[in-house]
């Protein structure tokens, strides 16, 4: 099967083509670095991150462009608040650029211990200042900006198509829109270029044509995506919260000044719920990736668990729930550890994971089809060989996964080694006494040439 993937702008499963025949261009929009990451946070990465090997699966190569929003993004979406960054900032006692750059480091942390793939391109929004006044000043030569006394605002009434990707209602948002809108001509329109408060030196400021201040949060991604993949690129992705303002108004910039919707393909990825009434206990708790290392679990396992849900769908979390994804993931490893060397890929099964994935990233039935393939009659060599390749997209490192070396408590070892005096004696009675108190204790002895091994039982 053709790759297809679901198009929030036409609201419909499109086949996949590239635009370009040299690289499949790929714009996901990236953390604001005021804070950690949370888990919720990472589903949408984990999604853009099974694209992306989705693509190079079907042998194209991808040129994934990731920004780091470090400036502009405001605590309310309608261009009032405080910058998260300054605040986030004033609340740590660090300076904005240190906060930044902590919580870039932190975000790339996250990434490659979920295995992510680095994107081609990281791109800090304070790097383009340049960019981002340039692209502003194209809107404005186009005619789609005015003035007020805190900024540059985009007028989203002279954009015909405006709101077309969230299928937006502007009349009803006008007529409901009870908010002090300000000096804004309409609910809708948003910031291009917010001026420092004149009572007040901000950490992150520029000169800029309009006077000193900083870029609103869109411009960012309006003015990178241009740069690094051009006027018009293949796909656009990130959470489904941006439909309504941020990937609106991304698509409004760029239509102003090049007349493209920016992206051929919008893909958005849904939220993770948590469930509220058992999380109770932890309310408030800020679940990010560490917080499950320090419960002691695997951060693949989190992985694992983001593909029992297809990415469009709604996906609980529990802790039951990250629990049977755990075993089910230690399980998988386990099986292909034990299957040995791999021999032949059969590339009937990895048509048929083929077929999985590409029906828009169908995560579920190519875990459901792994799952077939641990079951199947192939040799353990063949799975394994063709399980492998499976992993190019499910990036799970199953190749690579070894047991840990178990450590064994030393009340076992002075059974088993009681045991083996014993057995020397020939004393058949007390040496299985002693395996039955090994038993008691959870751990099993197999005998073999080397003499004996132990390990904890299974189950
Ligand atoms: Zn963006």
């Amino acid at each position: 099967m053709k790759l297809r993937l679901y198009d929030t702008y036409t609201r419909s499963l499109r086949e996949f083509e590239p635009l370009r025949s040299d690289y499949v261009g790929m714009y996901a929009c990236g953390p604001t670095v005021y804070d950690y990451a949370h888990i919720g946070n990472l589903r949408t990465y984990l999604f853009e991150d099974f694209l992306r090997r989705t693509l190079e699966f079907n042998g194209y190569t991808v040129k994934h462009v990731v920004n780091i929003t470090d400036v502009g993004h405001l605590t309310s979406d309608a261009d009032t608040g405080e910058d998260k960054m300054e605040k986030g900032a004033r609340k740590a006692g660090k300076t904005a650029w240190e906060i930044a750059e902590m919580y870039t480091q932190a975000f790339k942390e996250d990434i490659r211990r979920l295995n992510i793939k680095e994107p081609t391109i990281w791109c800090k929004a304070t790097d383009h200042i340049k960019e981002q006044i340039e692209f502003i000043q194209c809107i404005e030569r186009k005619g789609f900006t005015y003035r007020t006394s805190d900024g540059i605002y985009f007028d989203t009434s002279k954009l015909k198509n405006y709101g077309y990707l969230a299928r937006l209602d502007i009349d009803g948002l006008q007529a409901g829109a009870r908010v002090d809108v300000g000096e804004k001509k309409s609910p809708t329109d948003f910031a291009l270029w917010k001026f420092s408060p004149k009572d007040q030196k901000r950490q992150m400021e520029w000169e800029s044509p309009w006077g000193i201040g900083f870029p609103g949060w869109h411009i960012e991604c309006s003015a990178m995506s241009v740069r690094y993949l051009g006027e018009y690129f293949d796909i656009h992705c990130g959470g489904e919260d941006h439909i309504n303002v941020h990937h609106t108004n991304e698509i409004a910039q760029t239509e102003a000044c090049y007349g493209t919707r920016l992206a051929n393909f919008w893909l958005h990825g849904h939220f993770l719920q948590l469930d509220a009434e058992k999380m109770s206990k932890s309310a408030g708790e800020f679940l990010r990736l560490q917080s499950l290392i320090d419960r002691g679990y695997d951060p693949l396992a989190y992985r694992f668990f983001c593909m029992s849900a297809h990415y469009r769908a709604k996906l609980n979390f529990t802790w039951e729930s990250l629990d049977s994804a755990a075993y089910s993931l230690d399980r998988l490893r386990n099986l292909v550890y034990e299957w040995g060397e791999p021999g032949t890929v059969h590339q009937d099964w990895v048509e048929r994971f083929r077929d999985e994935v590409n029906d828009d990233l169908n995560l579920p039935r190519a875990v459901a089809l792994t799952w077939e393939l641990t079951k199947s009659d192939l040799s353990p060599a063949d799975k394994k060989a063709t399980i492998l390749i499976f992993d190019q997209v499910l990036g799970l490192s199953l190749g690579d996964w070894e047991p840990k070396e178990e450590v064994i408590p030393p009340q076992v070892l002075e059974l088993v080694e009681k045991r083996q005096q014993a057995r020397q004696q020939r004393n058949w009675p007390e040496a299985d006494a002693l395996r039955a108190k090994v038993g008691e204790l959870g751990y099993e002895i197999e005998d073999t040439p080397q003499g004996p091994k132990v390990k904890r039982k299974k189950g």
